[in-house]
C-alpha cells in the first residue's frame, strides 16, 4: 500500500537535482513478510542496475528492493551528475588488478556511458543526458602534467582516450582563462542523477522488480537462508546483495572497508546569457587536479553545479544526518565558482547539498561474497559510481544468479583493498591527513611551496583523481 509521497521540501534538503524531481509518489513500504530469489538492499544506482541486469538475465527471477529512504535519496540523487568512464583511474586498475583487466575494464566502462544513453532513449528517460566530454584540468602550476603519467600508461597499450588541448582552445571550451592548461576526454556524458534513478526505478517496476521504499533494513538475518528484516517484515532471500553504498560499513565485515568522506554541490540559479558569455557552450565536465577536487558542469537550464571533494570525515558507520542537508562549504564552493566564472558574480546560489563518499584506499570499487557465496556486496566507487554502477550491476547480477561469466569474473570482484586502520584511528588520522592536503592545496593555489611536512602527510590519502606516488 503507498503512503505519502516524498514531498518537494523533503527532497531539497537531500539535493536540488531531487527537488526537481518531486513529488515522489508510489512510496511503498514493506509490510509483510515474504520470500524472494534476489533481495537487493539499497535503491542507488547499484542496486537499481543490479535488479534491471538480473532482470535481463532470468525474467522470472523474483527480485525485491529494499530502500531505507525513497529510490535516489542517497548518493545516486545527489552527485555532480559526471557519468565517467574508468581511463582516469587506469594506473589504479592496473595495480588492483594487472594490465589486461584494467584495460578490459577501462574499455567495458566507455562502453557503460554509451549504454547508459541508449537506456535511457529507449525507455524515456529523460535524465538530461549530454555526452560531451570531461576536461580534465590544471588551475595552478602544482597541478600541471596530473595526467601525464595515466595517459603515457595507457598510450603503451595502444588506446588513446585522452585528447592534448591547447590552452587557448581550453579556456575557450571551459569558459575560463584559471584553466591553464588539460586534456580533454570526449568519451564521459553528464546526466541529471535523480531523474536518472527515479527512471530506473519506474523501469525496474515495469520489468517486475518489487521495490519497497521507507524500508531501512534493521538486521540481516544469518541463518541458513538469509533474511532482510525491516520494521515492517522481511525479506527470505537465496541471495542477498549490500548496495548501500557508504551504509555498508555498518555490515561487520566491511567496517574496515571504507572511509566516509563528503562531498559538497552547489547549484546557481539559471543564467543562460551569463553562461552563453563565459563561452561554455555545452555540456562538457570540468575537473581540477586537487586531491580535494573541485568538478562544475552545467544544466540544460543555464545553471552551474560545483563540487568540492573531500569534506568532513565520518566516524566509523556513523553517518547519520551530518551528511545530508545544505552544505557547511555553500560559501566558499560561490566564491571558487566566481572566481572561475566572474560573469556569475551577481548570480545567486539556489541551493547547496552534501552527501557520502565511500572511498576505499585505492580509489577503486569492489565487488565481493561476505563470507558466503549468497550474501553479496558492492561498494567503493570512491566518487565515480555513475557510470561504473552500471558496470557493478552487471557484475553483482551475475554474482547473485551464479554465473561463471567475464563479469563475475571481472578484476574488481575482490575483497575489499587493505590499508585503513581500525577506529578511532582511521578517523583522528584522516583528520590529521585531510588537513595536511588542505594545507598543501592552499599554498600551491597561493603559488608557495607546500611545508614538507604537508606534503610527506598528504601521500597517505586514500588516491584520488591523480595517482598518488
Ligand atoms: C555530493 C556527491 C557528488 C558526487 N559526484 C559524482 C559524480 O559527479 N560522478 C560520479 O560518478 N560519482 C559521483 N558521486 C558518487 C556517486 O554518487 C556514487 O558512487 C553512486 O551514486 C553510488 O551509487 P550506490 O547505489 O552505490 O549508492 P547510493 O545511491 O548511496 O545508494 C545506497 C542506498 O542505500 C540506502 N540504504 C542505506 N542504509 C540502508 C538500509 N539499512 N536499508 C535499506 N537501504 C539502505 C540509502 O538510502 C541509499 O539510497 C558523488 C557522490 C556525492 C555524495
Amino acid at each position: 500500500m503507498a503512503t505519502t509521497p516524498a514531498t518537494g521540501d523533503e527532497l531539497e534538503r537531500k539535493s536540488w537535482w531531487l527537488r526537481e524531481v518531486a513529488p515522489v509518489a508510489d512510496v511503498t513500504p514493506l509490510q509483510r513478510s515474504r520470500g524472494a530469489d534476489v533481495c537487493i538492499v539499497g535503491g542507488g544506482f547499484t542496486g537499481l542496475w543490479t535488479a534491471l541486469r538480473i532482470k535481463e538475465l532470468d525474467p522470472s527471477a523474483e527480485v525485491v528492493l529494499i530502500e531505507a529512504d525513497v529510490c535516489g535519496a542517497g548518493a545516486s540523487g545527489r552527485n555532480g551528475g559526471f557519468a565517467m568512464t574508468f581511463w582516469h583511474h587506469f594506473l589504479g586498475l592496473e595495480s588492483a588488478c594487472g594490465n589486461a583487466a584494467a584495460l578490459w575494464l577501462a574499455r567495458a566502462s566507455t562502453d557503460a556511458v554509451e549504454e547508459l544513453g541508449t537506456f535511457c532513449q529507449q525507455n524515456s528517460i529523460d535524465a538530461h543526458y549530454r555526452r560531451d566530454g570531461w576536461l580534465w584540468t590544471a588551475t595552478n602550476a602544482a597541478q600541471l602534467g596530473a595526467w601525464e603519467r595515466t595517459i603515457a600508461a595507457i598510450e603503451r597499450h595502444g588506446d588513446e582516450p585522452f585528447i592534448r588541448v591547447a590552452a587557448e582552445e581550453l579556456q575557450a571550451r571551459s569558459g575560463s582563462r584559471a584553466h591553464i592548461a588539460g586534456v580533454l576526454e570526449p568519451l564521459s556524458a553528464t546526466v541529471q542523477p535523480a531523474a536518472l534513478a527515479r527512471g530506473l526505478v519506474r523501469v525496474a517496476r515495469q520489468r517486475g522488480v518489487e521495490i519497497f521504499e521507507r524500508s531501512p533494513m534493521i538486521a540481516l538475518d544469518r541463518s541458513a537462508t538469509l533474511a532482510v528484516r525491516t520494521a515492517g517484515g522481511n525479506v527470505a532471500a537465496d541471495r542477498v546483495v549490500i548496495a548501500m553504498n557508504a551504509w555498508s560499513l555498518r555490515l561487520r565485515e566491511l567496517r574496515r572497508a571504507l572511509v566516509v568522506v563528503g562531498s559538497d554541490v552547489a547549484i546557481t540559479d539559471p543564467a543562460p546569457e551569463e553562461l552563453a558569455r563565459t563561452g561554455w557552450r555545452d555540456g562538457v565536465s570540468i575537473s581540477d587536479s586537487r586531491l580535494m577536487v573541485h568538478y562544475y558542469r552545467t544544466t540544460l537550464d543555464g545553471r552551474i553545479a560545483f563540487g568540492k571533494g573531500g569534506g568532513r570525515l565520518g566516524y566509523d558507520a556513523r553517518i547519520g544526518t551530518s551528511f545530508t542537508g545544505s552544505s557547511p562549504m555553500e560559501q566558499e564552493l560561490a566564491a571558487r565558482l566566481r572566481d572561475l566564472y566572474p560573469a556569475f558574480a551577481a548570480v545567486p546560489i539556489a541551493a547547496s547539498w552534501t552527501g557520502p563518499i565511500d572511498r576505499t584506499v585505492d580509489g577503486l570499487p569492489f565487488f565481493h561474497a561476505l563470507g558466503r557465496p549468497d550474501l553479496l556486496c558492492g561498494a567503493g566507487y570512491s566518487g565515480n559510481g555513475v557510470a561504473p554502477s552500471l558496470l557493478g550491476g552487471r557484475i553483482l547480477a551475475s554474482m547473485a544468479l551464479g554465473r561463471d561469466d567475464e563479469w563475475a569474473r571481472c578484476g574488481l570482484v575482490r575483497r575489499p583493498p587493505r590499508g585503513l586502520p581500525a577506529e578511532p584511528f582511521r578517523y583522528v588520522g584522516g583528520r590529521i591527513v585531510r588537513s595536511a592536503v588542505a594545507r598543501k592545496e592552499r599554498a600551491e593555489e597561493a603559488g608557495r611551496r607546500p611545508a614538507r611536512i604537508d606534503r610527506a602527510v598528504a601521500r597517505l590519502a586514500p588516491a584520488g583523481l591523480v595517482p598518488l606516488d
